[in-house]
């Protein structure tokens, strides 16, 4: 059984996660998870809040072999291939369970490591030795609640584990240029530098209530799903903590792969 043991505070990232073309391709983006990855000790567990898991209440995973979930359509069959066979860490998940005061987690057995996460974090530790639990985002809560939950959860980065929110700070899906995969709508560019300033000011009352900035915020996100994840992460930065971005570039016209690590 693996013992949670104290460990010096361990970075948090947001990561843009973009098309999950990314997990089999070797490209800028690709390349800055991989190096990002390196700049750091390896962590014991890795705990990803990604887009791609919504469910009624908040959930843990807590199954030994969790499953690579291919939750997309019509990518090539190379894509539906990829297997990430990292164990589960079902302490992780107990210890969150015993942890989050502010809403309760219930542990998941039917879910798994879906593509919001490996498509990131298999470029991040190909060797798939690390232990990987994530937690669901709750579709029923308020928007505050989920940047509570990430206050909630710094004590882990001091036991060896790597938070990981993955989303994506703009993403309209309607909006894509699929001809365009090396720049951003003029909307796009300037609703990424408005985050972005927010989030070097620390201005969460702005961030969370973002359905009230400008309209290019509006059409950075349409639906908050891949918005979620980042207040996680800014929930778990310590007071004045250092913050700075990599990947930080649009594609597609209507996404950005702009991430962020703290510490
Ligand atoms: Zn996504």
């Amino acid at each position: 059984m693996r013992m949670l043991k104290d460990t010096e505070t361990f970075p948090a990232l947001f990561i843009g996660h973009g098309s999950p073309m990314n997990a089999i391709e070797d490209n800028e983006f690709s390349k800055g998870w991989n190096a990002m990855a390196k700049s750091f000790p390896k962590p014991e567990v890795i705990l990803c809040i990604s887009a791609h898991w919504e469910t009624n209440g908040s959930f843990v995973t807590a199954m030994e072999h969790p499953r690579t979930i291919h939750d997309f359509g019509g990518f090539p069959k190379e894509l539906f291939a990829v297997e990430y066979p990292a164990p589960g860490c079902p302490e992780l998940a107990d210890h969150i369970i015993n942890t989050i005061k502010t809403t309760s987690v219930k542990p998941n057995l039917a879910w798994g490591i879906d593509h919001g996460c490996w498509s990131v974090v298999m470029k991040m530790y190909p060797d798939a030795d690390i232990p990987v639990v994530q937690l669901s985002l709750n579709r029923d809560a308020t928007i505050k609640s989920h940047y509570d939950l990430g206050e909630e959860l710094i004590s882990l980065r001091n036991k060896g584990i790597l938070i990981i929110g993955s989303g994506n700070i703009v993403h309209n899906l309607r909006l894509i240029d699929w001809y365009n995969s090396n720049d951003g709508h003029e909307w796009a560019i300037k609703a990424n530098e408005q985050l972005k300033q927010l989030i070097v000011n620390n201005d969460i009352d702005s961030l969370v209530d973002y359905q009230s900035l400008s309209k290019e915020v509006q059409l950075a996100i349409p639906t908050p799903d891949h918005y979620y994840p980042l207040l996680y992460i800014l929930g778990v930065r310590k007071e004045n903590e250092a913050i700075s971005f990599f990947n930080d570039k649009c594609v597609y016209g209507s996404l950005s792969m702009t991430s962020i690590k703290i510490g």
